[in-house]
């Protein structure tokens, strides 16, 4: 079978999201397209997926194998792989500065960095955003997301697809 492959982004043409693409929602409310798929697989119960269908699958799976084109911050030698969120009694850290690679002393420079404090390190999939509480907190994962895969500013319909386009 061959892969479905959209040559441009999703814009949406009507509804409460009208004028807006499936692209830039990854980052803007990926918890609205998690669930929106759902409700698709439901709806078309395992037959003919439509244009919309299709074109959000191939989003969500790209959502979880984007490489990140930013260096590490703790050896500046590979790119990074992970980051961190660091949960503190009134809240969490994420930020650059809690990225690194796969090499085991990078690891351990998060772990001086959480001094104590409980932490999880994580991959730059889009999934992750959905395991977020708040809003805030959310966006914040989005900018880190924007900042390692090196988007330019302002985020465009286009800049994001190219980025879930690339292999
Ligand atoms: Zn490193």
């Amino acid at each position: 079978m061959e892969e479905y492959r959209p040559d441009e982004p999703y814009v949406f043409k009507h509804g409460k999201r009208a004028g807006k693409s499936l692209e830039k929602l990854m980052f803007d409310d990926y918890e609205f397209l998690n669930w929106y798929y759902h409700d698709l697989n439901k709806r078309s119960k395992g037959g003919e997926k439509t244009e919309l269908h299709k074109h959000l699958e191939w989003l969500l799976k790209r959502g979880q194998t984007r490489k990140p084109k930013m260096l590490c911050p703790q050896c500046g030698q590979r790119p990074v792989t992970r980051f961190s969120i660091i949960f503190y009694s009134d809240g969490i850290s994420i930020g650059t500065v809690y990225t690194c690679c796969d090499a085991e002393s990078c690891k351990d420079e998060i772990d001086i960095l959480a001094s104590g404090n409980t932490y999880q390190l994580l991959p730059f999939h889009f999934i992750v955003l959905n395991r977020l509480r708040t809003k805030g907190e959310k966006l914040e994962l989005a900018e880190l997301f924007k900042h390692v895969f090196k988007l330019k500013k302002p985020l465009t319909k286009q800049r994001a697809f190219e980025l879930f386009n690339e292999d």
